[in-house]
């Protein structure tokens, strides 16, 4: 029998879903371990568009961690995306299938890529062939809430991050070091 230390790693597909704040961080959170473990991790972040304090760290002291982002600073509304919210998506879809299937990383991470589907800028069926067909030995994670059912029953880990309460709510909102 082949030992552990030889077996090829069956890569996950994890979900980071829910309406409280902790998704996205999560994501980065995984990806600094991932990257401790000597991981090469690339993430993809769909619809936003602002400097993470995340990746303004990893320009500076984090090696092997790989960042695309395809949204614009502007708030994408659901009822109200522009042309442009969909092809940037699209791109978005486009670079996420050429680096899962690169064999260039070992951990690909979609941040709110979910939202992107429930805003109708890519499709579920998108998503799936997405999960579906990439090679069985890497990991990805797919965050943002309204997570769709049937991404939800593929995944081999699915965590919702549940709002009990917010600081927004009292009017604090959008620090950095915080939100961004
Ligand atoms: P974070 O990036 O802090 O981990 P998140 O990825 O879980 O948050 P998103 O759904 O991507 O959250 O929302 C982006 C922004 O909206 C975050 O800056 C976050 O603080 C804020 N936010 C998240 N949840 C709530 C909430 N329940 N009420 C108000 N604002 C929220
Ligand atoms: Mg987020």
């Amino acid at each position: 029998m082949e030992s552990t230390a030889t077996m090829a790693k069956r890569g996950l597909v994890m979900v980071i879903t829910g309406n409280g704040k902790g998704k996205t961080t999560s994501a980065f959170g995984q990806a600094l371990r991932a990257i401790g473990q000597g991981y090469r991790v690339c993430m993809i972040q769909f619809m936003k568009g602002r400097k993470y304090g995340e990746v303004l760290a990893a320009e500076k002291y984090l090696p092997n961690f790989t960042y695309y982002q395809f949204g614009l600073d502007s708030f994408v509304m659901r009822d109200n995306t522009a042309p442009v919210d969909i092809d940037l998506a699209k791109l978005g879809l486009e670079k996420a299938k050429e680096v899962i299937n690169s064999g260039e990383f070992d951990m690909v991470i979609l941040d709110e890529i979910n939202v992107a589907v429930d805003f109708n800028l890519i499709t579920k069926a998108e998503v799936l062939q997405l999960v579906r067909s990439k090679p069985s030995d890497v990991d990805i994670m797919l965050t943002g809430r309204y997570a769709f059912e049937e991404l939800k029953e593929l995944a081999d880990m699915v965590s919702e991050v549940k709002e009990i309460k917010h600081h927004y709510a009292a009017g604090i909102k959008d620090r950095a070091g915080i939100e961004y």
